[in-house]
């Protein structure tokens, strides 16, 4: 087919074209086929990682390059197993780099694959959800407003249909769309009404259109230089840490050339000293640091989308530590979004249902809804037409009239839960929109909008045209003249509209959502906007939508964490009252409730001043939590908003961690987010603050652990020959040091688990520098007392006699267990090693283990003595050694056990108490 043409032929002819049945969709196996033919629907060409490159990359960092350099020049000099091992040693450090990037490259790739767009397509019968990479031409695709159309389609229906096209025409302004042929063939992009182009995004209505071309072949695909790809930021941690690379390059340098200078003043040789300084700076300089502090973040990111929480903008990770505030739409982020409709009320009677979940079985108490001709027959219609929500079992669409008796068959929607209700609410009357469609057929609906909180279809049965209108009920009833009794049609006076909205509080405070259905004989012709006044009132439904039992447990988390949790919903004042009391956001009926109202008459001052003070915002519109975020900040709090559909997106661009839902929220939500929840749940937010906690944590522990063993590494050398003892460690013995203490322990903390009181404390301020609570302090301590303890033994070794050799093996061993020993020190800042558990984190273990094979046997193997200029050691020095690196961590460990176990820390008061109450 011609590709200027499809916008002048019919939407018929079109799918003839691509050999699609618009009813079914494509079949897998043509699916395939054609996806094999035409290429994946993506526009960036997939980049991988090169390990080559990264390898190579390994070696660019100056001081290493230095040291090689050197290396081979004394190579060919004749120190050749010298040269040989440090090279083997560079070459391992390089080996151990390559893997923390290509261990932090890779999951950063895994991450972008989860974020990746998705579609809703027709296939095989079946609405699915696949990534739009997937898709092919022919592919019948589903829209709706907040996606992002992710190829070029040509509109097969459409209702309210209006797409921002910017991306791709310049022109800001929604395009209404319709699926019509066009007449006139040379059309421009901009002016084609009845198609739809890749990257543009539908702002308002529903449709359904088929794929007519892909990936490079789209309009978008056309356009060189559109192509985006996604740009890595750097947290602002890793920032800072870049700053604080190269304060720490610039000292360590310095002190290399200070102890290259005493050195050779007192009496080494040149050549000796510079190695030795060459080796320390190369040693001291934390090269690994930024790619722990990567895997740290990407590992991080890992176990949150094992909780369900997908990071879409890396610096999030670390502001969700310092979240303080946690705002969340109530439903289906707070309760299950699982409604059953429990009660009608409708002409003046109240009539409740039983029945569990989706499952179409329960009984009506109250009314006869099979007998009933009069009103209850009409609002059940209504329940049932103005919806778009699909029954299914076991995943199997079900249309008609079914009344199964299955037991143990899994009822579930498809679609909105608050229409799924209601037409699960119809059926258990026998009422079935298909059975209905086979008289009266849609002809057109203005969809549900948060804003409108409301929803209208207009049917057509023979000459007939009917509006179905459903709702919030202050809003429907607003637009009810008329109500429809068992006598017939009459006035709705305002003595019974007072009657109906006290019913609707009476069900709302009992925590039911409730909405409000009416009707409208339509004249012929009549445009869609002007049909919803002076509809005739049919009643009201009210529906529950029990609280998640994980949400109620998140917000005692919460609470215990110092965050504030806020529930903000479209939903009814009482509802939202009810709803939250049961979540234990208030504790009760007292606490103010704000509603959209009340936000309308409030100036942003005011706002911000009480603020604060609330817990739940009820009946807002979206766009009033940008308000909210905005006042928020303003008082300097850290907020967390979520949002799914379109008009939430400004929220959550503006909030710090911006979080939309996976399964409802819209693409345009998707991408203005920082942070997607899978599973929509409350929960899920929680747990990412608390992974958000540990990594900072995380981090936190080793450069704790890399700077006090760095700091002792070079305060040895230092102090070693500003005193005039002789070199305390050789040049390769320094690189081996490195390589043991550096690598594997430092990434094994770097993946550590979480403490137990990470929720207790309170959020950390987020400008607070890393060495922030006295974690400098600490390093300043430790590393002087790993310095002061190394030389320590040195000079017993000397003293001793036992010759220069194993002076320098006792310093070296002691260097070395030193560090393994405080890497366990690091675990935590609040708890001693007894208390943590040495066993807690099995690869810092496995780890550590692997340093003191190493170490051993490089002072007991004959093949390594001689490269390393060591010597075996024996039970005397081991003492010495053993108490001197061990020391202090069993000092501190001791001192912890026994100031926490009769001084219990304070921000655990819950803990103690509970344990006391007992
Ligand atoms: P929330 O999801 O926080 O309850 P929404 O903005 O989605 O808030 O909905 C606002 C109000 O609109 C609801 O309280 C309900 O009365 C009404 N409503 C919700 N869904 C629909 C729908 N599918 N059709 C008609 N009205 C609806
Ligand atoms: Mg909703």
């Amino acid at each position: 087919m011609q590709r200027q043409v499809w916008h002048i032929l019919t939407g018929g002819e079109i799918c003839k074209g691509f050999r699609v049945d618009p009813e079914k969709g494509l079949s897998d196996r043509e699916v395939s086929r054609r996806l094999a033919e035409f290429g994946p629907n993506s526009l960036v060409v997939k980049k991988g990682v090169n390990p080559v490159f990264l390898f190579l990359g390994q070696f660019k960092d100056f001081m290493v390059l230095v040291l090689m350099v050197a290396t081979l020049i004394s190579g060919l000099l004749g120190e050749i197993a010298d040269a040989v091992t440090i090279l083997a040693i560079v070459f391992l450090n390089a080996v151990l780099g390559f893997i923390q990037e290509y261990k932090a490259e890779r999951s950063m790739e895994s991450l972008r694959s989860l974020t990746a767009p998705e579609a809703m397509v027709l296939r095989n019968s079946r609405t699915e959800k696949v990534h739009a990479s997937g898709l092919a031409p022919g592919d019948i695709l589903m829209l709706e407003a907040g996606d992002r159309i992710p190829a070029d389609i040509r509109w097969l229906n459409t209702s309210n249909i209006r797409v921002e096209e910017s991306a791709l025409t310049g022109e800001s302004q929604p395009v209404a769309k319709m699926n019509q042929p066009l007449t006139d063939e040379y059309s421009s992009v901009a002016d084609r009404k009845n198609m739809g182009y890749m990257g543009t995004v539908v702002v308002n209505g529903r449709g359904l259109g088929i794929v007519i071309a892909t990936g490079m072949n789209t309009e978008m695909g056309m356009i060189a230089g559109m192509i985006q790809e996604v740009k890595e930021e750097e947290t602002p941690l890793q920032k800072r840490l870049a700053q604080l690379g190269k304060w720490l390059v610039t000292i360590s340098l310095a002190v290399c050339v200070v102890v290259v200078v005493t050195g050779v003043l007192q009496g080494e040789s040149f050549e000796k000293m510079f190695f030795a300084g060459v080796s320390l700076a190369v040693a001291a300089i934390p090269e690994g640091l930024p790619a722990i502090v990567t895997v740290a973040l990407a590992i991080g990111v890992q176990r949150m989308v094992k909780r369900n929480a997908v990071i879409r903008k890396l610096p999030a990770v670390e502001t969700l530590g310092c979240a303080t505030v946690i705002c969340s739409d109530k439903t289906g982020t707070l309760t299950q979004n699982e409604m059953t409709v429990r009660r009608i009320f409708c002409d003046n009677q109240v009539i409740t249902l039983t029945g569990q979940g989706y499952d179409p079985k329960g009984d009506y108490h109250g009314a006869d809804p099979y007998k009933d001709k009069g009103p209850l027959k009409e609002l059940l219609r209504c329940a049932a037409l103005c919806n778009n929500a699909v029954l299914t079992k076991k995943g199997i669409q079900v249309a008609g009239l079914f009344r199964g008796k299955g037991q143990d068959s899994i009822w579930g929607i498809e679609g909105d839960p608050t229409e799924g209700a209601l037409l699960v609410a119809a059926a258990k009357a026998g009422v079935w929109r298909e059975a209905l469609e086979r008289k009266e057929q849609r002809v057109a609906e203005i969809p549900f909008e948060s804003e409108r909180k409301r929803m209208t279809v207009i049917y057509k049965n023979k000459e007939e045209y009917k509006a179905y209108v459903k709702g919030a009920p202050d809003v429907v009833l607003g637009l009810c003249s008329r109500e429809m009794t068992k006598d017939g049609v009459v006035e709705l006076t305002s003595e019974r509209r007072k009657q109906i909205l006290f019913y609707n509080d009476e069900m709302a405070s009992h925590a039911l959502r409730v909405l409000a259905l009416g009707l409208k004989d339509v004249r012929r012709g009549e445009p869609n906007g002007d049909v919803e006044n002076d509809l005739i009132f049919l009643g009201l439904t009210g529906m529950i939508d029990p609280p998640r039992t994980s949400a109620v447990k998140a917000i005692k988390v919460c609470q215990a964490a110092g965050i504030k949790p806020v529930m903000i919903t479209g939903d009814h004042k009482l509802t939202a009252q009810a709803v939250a009391k049961e979540l234990g956001i208030i504790r009760g009926f007292n606490e103010r409730v704000v509603t959209g109202i009340e936000l309308d008459q409030m100036t942003d001052e005011d706002l911000s001043h009480m603020v604060m003070n609330i817990s739940v915002f009820a009946r807002v519109a979206p766009r009033d939590k940008l308000r909210i975020v905005r006042a928020l900040k303003k008082n300097g709090q850290i907020v967390a908003m979520t949002g799914d559909g379109v008009n939430d997106a400004p929220a959550v661009k503006e909030a710090d961690i911006g979080v939309a839902m996976g399964q409802t929220g819209t693409d345009v939500t998707k991408e203005a987010s920082a942070m997607v929840i899978s599973d929509d749940n409350f929960a899920a937010i929680v747990a990412a603050v608390e992974e958000g906690r540990g990594i900072y944590d995380n981090i936190r522990k080793f450069i704790r652990y890399l700077l006090s063993c760095n700091l002792g590494e070079v305060l040895t050398m230092f102090l070693g020959t500003l005193t005039g003892l002789p070199l305390p460690l050789l040049p390769i013995q320094i690189l081996w040091v490195n390589l043991v203490t550096d690598g594997l322990p430092a990434m094994a903390l770097g993946v550590d688990g979480t403490e137990p009181d990470i929720m207790k404390r309170v959020p950390r301020q987020p400008e607070e520098s890393v060495f922030a609570r006295g974690l400098g302090q600490k390093i300043l301590i430790r590393g002087t007392i790993i310095g002061l303890a190394t030389l320590f033994v040195f000079v017993i070794g000397l003293w001793y006699g036992v010759g220069l050799l194993a002076a320098r093996t006792m310093a070296f061993t002691t260097l070395v267990f030193s560090q393994l020993f405080h890497v366990f020190d690091c675990k935590s800042e609040r708890r001693g090693i007894f208390e943590v558990g040495i066993f807690s984190n099995p690869l810092l273990v496995v780890a550590v283990a692997i340093s003191v094979t190493m170490q051993l046997s490089v002072i007991y193997l004959p093949a390594l003595q001689v490269i390393f200029k060591t010597t075996a050691l024996v039970g005397w020095q081991w003492l010495v050694i053993l108490v001197a690196a061990g020391g202090p961590s069993l000092i501190i460990g001791l001192t912890r056990l026994i100031r926490n176990r009769y001084q219990p820390a304070k921000s655990s008061p819950n803990f103690s108490f509970k344990k006391s109450v007992h």
